[in-house]
């Protein structure tokens, strides 16, 4: 068990009673505010490690410049706040206790204007001050903290047994609708409060909507909040609310389009291949020069320290990490002490001439309470590569491992090394923001600039606006420039 682990069982016991600095009523206060610190300070070298952060000065110094005057005039001015852009191309925005807010390179590109932000921001502020964490189900709690702990020895197991947990839902604490709906709240409150015009808050529930619709990005703030259609129309009229009350309009409040654009403009989008990406159900890596098959349909999910894929049934997971040392059979006893696992086969062998061990063994796995889960098999391919040892582990419930065991195989032998230059030297896709020729339609200036019909649904999600949507003379939009160095 890690420190973090320790510190939340130490955390979830101690309970007192405080006022809520948003409510102002009088609650079981699970937290309290050193702790709160404590767990953000544990939890966020973990989630740079696990993510990284996205470089990017200007962006950098936007963030952390609105998060300060937020926070200044928040129920909780007095905390401290970090403000972070992890480098994840999926849309998301989450929350840590303590005052951590992160913000993916994925949602930042999807903004269309500093109100936009705002408005997110507000809602992930919103969470802090309004204290959710304290009303997270103590289980909940410890398992969400725990995946953003990331795979930690025997806890690996331990989370694969609890469905609520598949390769997509690594970045977000869950917290209950009542608190979602309250955060938005306040999401409309603060970002009003400094100048913005939440209305444009509410518009990018619309973009969220849209991409759930789209296979392949996963918008996990979405997934695991309220419906967004329903929160389109609450944010909207509370927004209007808001705005009567303080005697304001959308005409005395900002949007800040065009310079939210140009601070985007180069933003890394979709996949750094730099970081390893996906194409036509093969895993590369040109830093790390290799390749595996994955298993096709399946969900994935690339961070720096893993590649994590799991099919839509989320029975199973098939994971690729690096194990410590160069010894494959060492390598290979560390794995099955840390894990608890019984053995039932374990082979020497070669994976595409690299030397391998492969192992088959099953775990019960228990929760936080000591009681047992539905017993899981696993089969791991430890490879031998360029001196460090590949981990290529493949996870399902005893009943359901069958299934997948081809599955799992095909990926696992598939593994080899990368020579291809065209895959090696693949640069990553940016969004360039651009201005429009003439007074024309958004699929019109999308043609203009060449972009691909394919792409064409993608961009007009990415640009907030449909493709019959006018652009006039001279306005921005994005477009995505394909292997360009910034
Ligand atoms: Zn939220």
């Amino acid at each position: 068990m890690n420190k973090l682990n320790y510190l939340l069982i130490f955390a979830l016991f101690a309970t007192s009673c405080a006022r809520n600095p948003v409510t102002g009523k009088r609650e079981l206060t699970v937290i309290s505010e050193a702790q709160e610190k404590q767990i953000g300070l544990e939890s966020d070298p973990q989630i740079k490690a696990e993510y990284g952060v996205y470089e990017d000065a200007g962006l950098q110094s936007f963030i952390t410049k609105k998060g300060n005057e937020m926070a200044a005039i928040s129920h909780r001015p007095a905390l401290g706040y970090e403000f972070k852009i992890v480098d994840s191309p999926v849309v998301n925005a989450f929350a840590v206790p303590g005052g951590y807010i992160y913000f993916t390179r994925g949602i930042m590109a999807h903004f269309n204007n500093e109100a936009e932000f705002a408005g997110v921001l507000g809602h992930e502020i919103g969470h802090i001050t309004a204290k959710h964490a304290n009303e997270m189900q103590r289980k909940q709690l410890f398992t969400q903290l725990l995946l953003i702990g990331g795979m930690i020895a025997s806890e690996q197991f331990r989370q694969y047994a609890d469905l609520a947990s598949n390769a997509a839902s690594v970045l977000l604490l869950k917290y209950s609708r009542d608190n979602e709906s309250q955060s938005d709240k306040l999401g409309v409150e603060y970002s009003t409060e400094i100048g913005y015009n939440s209305h444009y808050m509410a518009g990018f529930f619309h973009t969220l909507q849209r991409l759930s619709g789209q296979s392949g990005a996963v918008p996990t703030f979405m997934s695991t909040h309220p419906d967004p259609g329903n929160r389109f129309v609450e944010v909207n009229k509370y927004t209007d609310v808001i705005q009567a009350a303080k005697n304001l309009d959308d005409a005395k409040l900002m949007e800040n389009r065009d310079t939210y654009l140009k601070m985007i403009d180069g933003i890394v989008f979709g996949e750094d291949p730099r970081q390893g990406f996906f194409e036509n159900n093969v895993f590369y890596h040109p830093d790390l020069k290799f390749y595996f098959n994955v298993p096709n349909g399946w969900m994935t999910v690339n961070t720096p320290s893993k590649v994590q894929m799991a099919p839509e049934a989320n029975d199973a997971i098939l994971t690729m990490e690096l194990e410590a040392g160069t010894d494959l059979n060492a390598a290979g006893k560390a794995l099955v002490e840390r894990n608890g696992l019984s053995v039932v086969e374990s082979t020497n062998t070669t994976v595409n001439g690299l030397p391998a061990l492969a192992i088959l063994g099953d775990v019960i796995p228990q929760d936080q309470n000591g009681q047992q889960g539905e017993a899981i098999r696993a089969m791991v391919y430890l490879i031998n590569y360029n001196g460090a040892i590949y981990n290529l582990s493949g996870l399902s419930y005893k009943k359901t491992f069958n299934n997948y065991y081809n599955t799992f195989q095909n990926s696992m032998k598939s593994f080899n090394v990368l020579k291809d230059q065209a895959k090696i030297n693949k640069l990553p896709s940016r969004v360039k923001i651009v201005s429009a020729k003439r007074d024309y339609t958004l699929q019109e200036g999308l043609k203009d600039y060449g972009m691909p019909q394919a792409r064409f649904n993608e961009l007009s999600i990415l640009n907030g606006m449909e493709l019959t949507d006018k652009l006039k003379t001279g306005m921005l939009f994005k477009v995505i420039e394909e292997r360009r160095n910034k």
